[in-house]
């Protein structure tokens, strides 16, 4: 899965939920989240997030990311 990092908070950019074929993104006040049992992990939205907040879990470090993108986007609206 893919999973969205602290360079959303306050990022006004939807590119990434035009791009998504699946549409796993979730909307909070302040940034988007990805949901890492819908996301089919294609990649399409990493180069179109113009603040680099989207990487691959794949990555280290960004298990408390991972889990934040988890439990918010139980809470938070599709969109
Ligand atoms: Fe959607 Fe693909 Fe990005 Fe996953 S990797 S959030 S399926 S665009």
């Amino acid at each position: 899965t893919y999973v969205v990092v602290e360079n959303c908070i306050k990022c006004k950019y939807m590119d990434c939920v035009e791009v998504c074929p699946v549409d796993c993104f979730y909307e909070g006040e302040n940034m988007l989240v990805i949901h890492p049992d819908e996301c089919i992990d294609c990649g399409v939205c990493e180069p179109e997030c113009p603040a680099e907040a989207i990487k691959p879990d794949t990555e280290t470090g960004l298990e408390k990311w991972l889990q934040l993108n988890l439990d918010m986007s139980q809470n938070w609206p599709n969109v």
